[in-house]
């Protein structure tokens, strides 16, 4: 499953392509704090994980700051999972491969060189973390029978329809409200 995904010229342009609906609509909307104009105000990002020819498409993390408050806004995004360095799809796919029931779960890790380390902090993340995020508080209960996140994210990944690569997608958007922020300028990002 995972490199048919990885494989997929389409795969990489759909995510793109979403991001770009997620920052227009963002920006459409003006500053929540104010109602001020969005001015673009991208960071420059070294994703790991991302096939060569995105590597230049996916260098770049849209963001916007305020014209007139000077806040910053970061969309939502399905490309990149909060601020860590491997694109989010690959902290779904080696994770799923992580949990336990893929012997290949070692070569993988080492195909995409995530080092062990990082895929069982990735773990605590979808056992520990992902259930106190009021994402996850709002959404639980629409998911019958529940989902058991101990064997995240593989248990929410059969719940979205589609082949492997629109589960992903599916999975990913609905992240995605976990990678928005919005901040005053200079807190980082
Ligand atoms: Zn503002």
């Amino acid at each position: 499953m995972c490199h048919a995904v990885l494989e997929s010229p389409t795969f990489f342009a759909v995510l793109m392509h979403i991001d770009e609906d997620l920052a227009e609509a963002a920006r459409g909307e003006g500053c929540p704090a104010c109602g001020g104009v969005l001015h673009q105000a991208d960071y420059p990002r070294k994703p790991r994980g991302c096939p060569e020819p995105w590597r230049a498409a996916f260098a770049t993390r849209r963001s916007f700051c305020c014209a007139q408050c000077r806040r910053r806004l970061t969309p939502r995004s399905v490309r990149f999972l909060g601020r860590r360095v491997y694109l989010g799809l690959i902290v779904v796919l080696a994770s799923v491969r992580h949990s336990g029931h893929h012997p290949q779960a070692d070569a993988l890790a080492a195909t995409l060189a995530v080092p062990i380390r990082t895929l069982r902090r990735w773990q605590t993340w979808w056992r520990e973390q992902l259930p106190q995020t009021p994402l996850w508080c709002g959404a639980q209960g629409g998911f019958v029978p529940p989902v058991d996140l101990q064997q995240a994210p593989g248990s929410l990944l059969v719940r979205f329809l589609g082949d492997a690569a629109d589960a992903v997608v599916a999975l990913l958007r609905f992240l995605s409200p976990l990678t928005s922020r919005s901040c005053r300028l200079h807190e980082g990002g």
